[in-house]
């Protein structure tokens, strides 16, 4: 699987040498850590990362084998080759949701390395997709924060006018209604407020 530790490099970390690999990735090794044995009786399997050892009868898989070239019980093996948490800090783009990605256009689809891909050819493009939709979240969240100071502000001078509007309509209506000395009532002022 992805990100796995494999048997070949544990092998090679501990000196091993083997033979070439058959067409089942069956390999011998120059010799057994555990037993010491120099005849070729360890044999690997460097396609399913298993080992076993016709002396020592030592087998198992990689974490198996961890444990045993440094003394461990599996579970620490386990512990040591694969911490419970991670490390690496998730890019912020990973902590978007599949809605908001999906609002800047996105589908919300796991991406996984191409088995022909080098890690690192994989691990640079993953991370200019990345980027590329953190950006895009980002601009879309500019864009948004605008739309909102822009409706804000129209709210904003519309209720500052209305009351004067509403005041001054009052006003006309008042004046309207009361007798002017003059004689002056003017029946237009009903409309005065639309005509600004
Ligand atoms: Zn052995």
């Amino acid at each position: 699987m992805s990100g796995l530790v494999r048997l070949s490099d544990l092998a090679a970390s501990a000196g091993l040498l083997w033979s070439r690999p058959n067409r089942r990735g069956q390999a011998k090794a120059d010799h057994c850590p555990f037993c010491g044995d120099r005849k070729g009786n360890l044999e690997l399997n460097l396609h399913k990362d298993v080992f076993h050892c016709w002396v020592c009868d030592s087998k198992g898989g990689v974490i198996s084998f961890y444990a045993k070239l440094h003394g461990l019980s599996d579970m620490e093996a386990k512990q040591t080759l694969y911490p419970r948490h991670r490390t690496r800090p998730l890019h912020p783009a990973e902590h978007l949701t599949n809605a908001q990605l999906q609002s800047i256009g996105f589908l919300p689809m796991r991406i996984q390395k191409p088995t022909s891909w080098s890690m690192s050819a994989w691990l640079a493009y993953r991370k200019r997709t990345l980027d590329c939709v953190w950006q895009a979240w980002c601009e879309h969240e500019q864009d948004e924060r605008e739309t909102t100071e822009r409706l804000q502000r129209l709210f904003e001078q519309a209720s500052q006018r209305l009351p004067e509007w509403r005041y001054e309509h009052d006003q006309r209506v008042q004046r309207a209604q009361a007798p002017t000395e003059n004689g002056e009532n003017l029946p237009r002022t009903q409309t005065g407020a639309s005509e600004r």
